[in-house]
């Protein structure tokens, strides 16, 4: 396992995490003057300054791009819906090729308009066809430009509204299913706050293996959790044995970014954004 302690050249920030610094290039800058190596941002971020902004940013500040957020919610009520999902699916991985991601991470959506807070069936059997049919068409075309995809499961608590993919085994399940050579062109992100529950967590980490895990992300479990969205922890401060996990992930021969990703409203996103980085920099080191 490699070690933490002394520097943080592993270290990547999905800029979720600096929501309070406000547009990209200021959340860019805050990392470059904390020797950040790596980004992960989202599209609604990037969309803020520009495609053509951020990537000159990008190369501007030597950064590297654990991932890109995010494609997915695939499932729709009709034909239509789902043409609209795959072509913004499209998008979303040639604006990954554009910023040179390692991946495009998906959140790959449930029963359509839950979200919305309005869902229109409660039909998770048809999503989850919906998600299967959708991951496949995307691949094919993220094969072409040689963009991985990364099926992210989330916590359970968003099986209706933003992903009917929970577990990593579904997940797993998923990719062998669509891309049964294991290429490496599908696989999934390991998020700890989605998965650090799973009694199957350590050997479905090893099932993935390498080709398969392409994204590691890390933040807390807060006791309690005071908001289903954005009350996530800092690295340290709930009860991840995060070592732990990143030491199955390794052991299973993944070797890329250790990506910090917290949304929260009430506590990180009100505070600055240099704080934030010294933080996330010292737990870095001393707990993940
Ligand atoms: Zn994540």
């Amino acid at each position: 396992m490699r070690d933490f302690s002394t520097d943080h050249r592993w270290l990547s920030i999905n800029t979720a995490t600096l929501r309070g610094e406000g547009s990209l290039d200021r959340i860019v800058a805050a990392c470059a003057r904390h020797g950040i190596g790596a980004i992960a941002p989202w599209r609604d971020q990037v969309a803020g300054i520009g495609l053509e902004r951020t990537a000159r940013l990008v190369r501007e500040h030597d950064l590297a791009l654990s991932g890109y957020c995010r494609g997915g919610m695939f499932p729709a009520m009709d034909a239509a819906g789902r043409r609209t999902a795959l072509d913004d699916n499209r998008r979303a991985v040639d604006e990954a090729k554009a910023l040179s991601a390692a991946c495009l991470v998906l959140v790959v959506g449930s029963l359509p308009g839950a979200l919305a807070g309005a869902p229109l069936s409660k039909d998770l059997f048809a999503a989850r066809s919906d998600v299967h049919d959708g991951i496949a068409a995307t691949l094919e075309y993220a094969r072409s430009v040689a963009m991985p995809l990364a099926i992210e499961p989330l916590h359970p608590m968003y099986a209706a509204d933003r992903a009917c993919v929970n577990t990593m085994e579904q997940a797993l399940d998923l990719c062998d299913a669509i891309d049964p050579t294991g290429s490496g062109d599908l696989g999934v992100a390991v998020d700890v706050y989605h998965v650090w529950w799973d009694p199957k967590l350590e050997a479905q980490i090893a099932r993935a293996g390498r080709a398969r895990l392409l994204a590691f992300h890390v933040c807390d479990w807060l006791v309690p959790t005071r908001d289903l969205l954005e009350d996530r922890g800092m690295m340290g401060d709930g009860v991840i044995e995060i070592a732990r996990i990143r030491g199955w992930v390794e052991a299973a021969g993944f070797s890329g970014w250790s990506e910090v990703e917290i949304f929260s409203r009430e506590h990180w996103w009100k505070r600055p954004a240099d704080e934030v980085l010294r933080t996330c920099i010292e737990r870095h080191r001393s707990v993940v």
